[in-house]
């Protein structure tokens, strides 16, 4: 498939700088190991990256590649089927990424197949809103079809629970002056094995109570 580069990526119209400071800082906190990097777009995103095990940079932009961090190593696919073992990687981020590519979910149930047993996925996306703009962003999407723009109202933490993964933290971002996309940025990991237990409990047994 093509590659769309994300509204939120194109001069212009990037997103606001706290937002992406916060979500630099994240990474920064927890980077480390086995690094695999979804849609880095500028310089700034890459200064993390020292002292790792192992750095695989997705989608990145091209002018990175002039510069590339120490071991950094630059893997040209699409996110629909990543060239990497299950479990590969201790941390994945992700940025403006599931928006530009053609199945969000199967790019979402990807990540989550590479990252390992006890990994972090950050994320920062643009999301379909509830309510009123959600719809108007769906209305959007549809005249916007098969026209080179990003998808607009990608369901970004409903994709992520859909393959599996739990949110650990998640901050909204509502851009105050005019009506766009919320941003949101987080952590998601897979379920601990107790709670994975439990969720097999909840699906496979009678309610508790239900029996005498
Ligand atoms: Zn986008």
């Amino acid at each position: 498939m093509g590659t769309l580069t994300c509204h939120y990526k194109r001069a212009g119209s990037e997103a606001p700088d706290e937002v992406l400071t916060r979500f630099r800082t994240l990474a920064r906190r927890h980077a480390g190991g086995r690094v695999l990097d979804i849609g880095a777009y500028q310089p700034d995103d890459l200064l993390c990256y020292r002292n790792l095990g192992s750095l695989a940079l997705v989608a990145a932009d091209a002018r990175l590649l002039a510069e590339p961090p120490p071991g950094a190593e630059f893997v040209d696919t699409g996110l629909e089927r990543l060239p990497f073992p299950a479990g590969a990687f201790d941390v994945v981020i992700c940025r403006f990424a599931l928006c530009a590519t053609p199945d969000p979910c199967r790019a979402a149930r990807e990540i989550a197949r590479v990252l390992g047993r006890n990994g972090h996925v950050l994320f920062l996306e643009h999301a379909r809103a509830p309510g009123v703009i959600g719809q108007a962003q769906d209305q959007a999407q549809r005249m916007l079809h098969g026209t080179r723009h990003c998808r607009l109202n990608v369901e970004v933490v409903a994709n992520w629970q859909l393959v599996g993964l739990v949110m650990r933290r998640l901050d909204w971002y509502w851009p105050p002056c005019y009506a766009r996309a919320p941003l949101v940025q987080g952590v998601a990991t897979h379920p601990d094995q107790r709670y994975r237990q439990e969720l097999a409990w909840l699906r496979g047994t009678e309610i508790p109570g239900g029996k005498p």
